[in-house]
């Protein structure tokens, strides 16, 4: 059976250490969180852009500070971030 690539990124980014001392009831539960912050993670999002305001991340409330110039109140957008350097998520400046 071939893995997906949601398998083998929960795989390397797991600590096996701890995932062994856990119960079954709490792997599954450490495994099923784990799927949905990678999905979350790489699933597009409009990053939050108001007039006279820095970009912020959606996910995490950071600002795009040391991303987008600001000149007289007026960011420059960062839209060749592809995901946020804070917290990677993916990001979706068009839609
Ligand atoms: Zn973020």
């Amino acid at each position: 059976m071939e893995q997906s690539i949601v398998d083998v990124l929960v795989d390397k980014i797991t600590n096996k250490k701890y995932l062994n001392s856990l119960s079954s009831d709490a792997k599954s539960h450490y495994n099923l969180g784990i799927r949905e912050a990678i999905i979350y993670l790489n699933k597009p999002i409009k990053p939050i852009t108001e007039h006279w305001q820095v970009s912020i991340c959606p996910t995490c409330d950071e600002g795009f500070y040391d991303y987008e110039e600001c000149n007289d109140g007026y960011y420059t957008r960062a839209y060749t971030l592809e995901r946020c350097p804070s917290c990677g998520q993916k990001l979706n400046w068009y839609d």
